[in-house]
């Protein structure tokens, strides 16, 4: 005789239940579903000891027919798919026809039903999934399920249940799930004889969560994210990093996709990633906390498997990549648009200014300082030192009439040859002419330097400071983080190529790391040969390098590269941040006064413009108020 049985209904539902059913907090999540599946406008909790002794779900819907109610509780009764086909484009929340016959297998269950045709309602008892009877009563129409005493016939399940306040919050926060899905369905929750909450139906989600979360989720604590593409669609709200205190005891994390409350790890870490550069900002986010979000997408069914997980939670995407991607960029975006706002004004003065403005007053005045003791360059080497020389190069004159080329608009150019077109002839006269310039056509931005190493800028309510070197490393950053994106590396060639043996401190495991990431190099803009015993030739470098210094730079740059790599494992952004702090200028050092615009406008430009590569903030402002405030002008 063979040994393998089918196993009884009984024993298969148990099974089944073992999945579906994890704990009070899954009852009330299958029987919700069912009750929205069946357009309930009003739903009732009620529970006892957290849900261990009792939970019972009272809905408004639909109700079933004395003959549904019956069959309902056979494994795979379902009335929400015939086909196989309609689980991709299933609209329900169930379908597996699973859940009922599950509860009713390890807990005291009884179920009242009743149709809007029906006269009578129909009443169904079952203790461990047998059937204790089935009878006709009275009821309003719709349903109300009891079950009691979870899995009081699975004991080990049963012990491992924890306390009534863990079970309990498992159940408020799926409530909170969905009540912030299904605005328009009233959600009451009653435990332990106490109304807990009692969320009115409403037109929209905003007022559900203001509902829910009170008055700590408010613009003044989130940011509106909103973005749309063909396959894929993201709206909802991410806690404004400005703002980090909303009174939440709780993470409210919430990423719902197809309108399903989900947990999946690639939408996580696409939101955790966009938001990590603004986070070292504040100490509230360290030791791995991120702010709250509660972020709606919507992906066409077709991209995605549903059907992954028998509680249905987790889903499978079908280009897992794309998602990311598309996520982490909205969120980046909406992140860099708050913070755009913040400090709009000083953009919309820095870019108020042409770039081929004369030269202010007191620009000309130090041109003068300048003019009547000259400092020439201390070293002149072969390569191009262009930042360091800069202000040499800014003000030392090609011939006796003082005659500048056009400006260039790139940053290469910034460090160059400064840019006017007409000769300045250092008199009274010029000066008086240009002074009225400024006053007609434009009125001078307030900038300067401190310590040669903060940019100070006026702005409409305010001023903020920058911080000079972060800020070209920022600029320099991304201008390399593309370059190797798009392989296009700006280089220069060098004069004398430079050929070097790696100093033993380096050669340990650098000279492997090169040789592996050549191509990086060489996207970057570096032309590098390796040869045996630790000798390589370098004789193109990336047009930002302005002070190669006879190649002491690159030595610079490796051993930065050590240290970014126990930062990252990604070679691209630990070169690219290598090679940028090395490129930038640094603090102390002096900068004219275009020089400061050009840098301000440029970081602008950039897509994370108010972090260093390495996180740390690169701008603040501070406002009239908060002057006034220190001088106890307002309190
Ligand atoms: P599924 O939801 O996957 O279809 P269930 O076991 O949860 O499976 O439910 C089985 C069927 O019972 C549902 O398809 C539905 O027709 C019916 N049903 C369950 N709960 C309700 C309810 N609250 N109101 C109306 N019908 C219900
Ligand atoms: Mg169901």
């Amino acid at each position: 005789m063979g040994k393998i049985k089918i196993l009884s209904e009984e024993v298969a539902n148990r099974i089944a239940a073992g999945e579906v059913i994890e704990r009070p907090a899954s009852v009330v999540k299958e029987c919700v579903e069912n009750s929205i599946d069946a357009c309930a406008s009003e739903i009732i909790v009620t529970l006892a000891n957290g849900g261990k002794d009792l939970i019972q779900i009272t809905d408004n819907g639909l109700g079933m027919s004395e003959e549904d109610a019956f069959i309902c509780f056979e494994r795979h009764a379902t009335s929400k798919i015939k086909t196989v086909d309609d689980i991709t484009h299933i609209n329900t929340m169930g379908f597996r026809g699973e859940a009922l016959p599950s509860i009713a297998s390890i807990s005291h269950f009884q179920l009242i039903t009743k149709t809007a045709e029906d006269e009578v309602a129909t009443e169904i008892s079952f203790a461990g999934g047998k059937l204790n009877y089935m009878k006709k009563t009275s009821a309003r129409t719709g349903t109300t399920i009891s079950v009691k005493n979870i899995f009081y016939n699975i004991p080990a399940r049963r012990k491992f249940l924890k306390s009534e306040p863990v079970e309990y919050k498992h159940i408020l926060n799926y409530i909170h799930y969905q009540s912030i899905l299904f605005p328009h369905i009233s959600f009451k929750l009653i435990h332990n004889q106490k109304e807990k909450l009692n969320y009115p139906a409403t037109d929209s989600i905003e007022k559900r969560m203001l509902d829910i979360f009170g008055t700590s989720f408010s613009k003044q604590h989130y940011i509106y994210l909103e973005n749309q593409i063909n396959q894929i669609g993201i709206f909802g709200y991410i806690q404004d990093i400005e703002k980090p205190e909303p009174n939440f005891s709780n993470d409210v994390h919430y990423i719902f996709v197809n309108r399903r409350f989900i947990n999946d790890k690639t939408i996580y870490s696409a939101i955790k990633n966009a938001y990590e550069p603004f986070l070292k900002k504040y100490r509230f986010f360290e030791h791995g906390k991120l702010p709250n979000y509660i972020l709606f997408i919507n992906i066409i069914p077709e991209e995605i498997d549903v059907n992954v997980h028998p509680a249905k939670t987790e889903i499978r995407l079908r280009n897992a990549g794309a998602v990311y991607q598309y996520v982490k960029q909205s969120v980046l975006d909406c992140l860099n648009q708050a913070e755009h706002n913040r400090y709009n004004s000083t953009k919309e003065k820095i870019s108020s200014i042409p770039s081929d403005t004369p030269l202010t007053y007191s620009e000309q005045e130090i041109v003068k300082d300048i003019y009547k003791v000259p400092s020439p360059p201390e070293k002149k080497t072969d390569n191009v030192d262009i930042i360091e020389n800069s202000l040499q190069n800014l003000f030392s004159f090609k011939n006796d009439t003082q005659e500048y080329d056009k400006p260039k608009s790139n940053i290469e150019s910034r460090y160059q040859a400064p840019t006017y077109k007409e000769p300045i002839h250092f008199n009274q006269q010029n000066f008086t002419q240009y002074e009225k310039l400024i006053d007609i056509n434009y009125e001078p931005i307030q900038i300067f330097q401190m310590h040669n190493t903060y940019i100070f800028i006026e702005v409409e309510d305010g001023y903020c400071v920058i911080d000079q070197h972060a800020a070209h490393e920022r600029i320099n950053y991304e201008k390399l983080l593309k370059s190797i994106e798009e392989n296009n590396p700006n280089k220069q060639k060098l004069l004398f190529p430079l050929i070097i043996d790696l100093p033993k401190y380096l050669a340990e495991n650098m000279f492997q790391i090169i040789n592996e990431n050549l191509e990086i190099f060489n996207k970057l803009g570096f032309t590098i040969k390796t040869f045996s015993g630790n000798s390589l030739a370098i004789d193109e470098i990336p047009s930002s390098l302005s002070n190669w210094d006879g190649g002491d730079v690159f030595l610079d740059i490796l051993k930065q590269l050590q240290e970014e790599l126990t930062q990252t494992k990604d070679f691209r952004i630990a070169s690219a941040a290598s090679v940028a702090c090395k490129a930038s200028i640094k603090a102390g050092q002096k900068l004219s006064k275009r020089e400061m615009q050009e840098l301000i406008k440029e970081l602008f430009t950039c897509e994370t413009p108010f972090y260093c590569p390495h996180g740390r903030p690169l701008i603040f402002k501070m406002t009239l108020n908060e002057i006034e405030k220190r001088f106890k002008r307002i309190v």
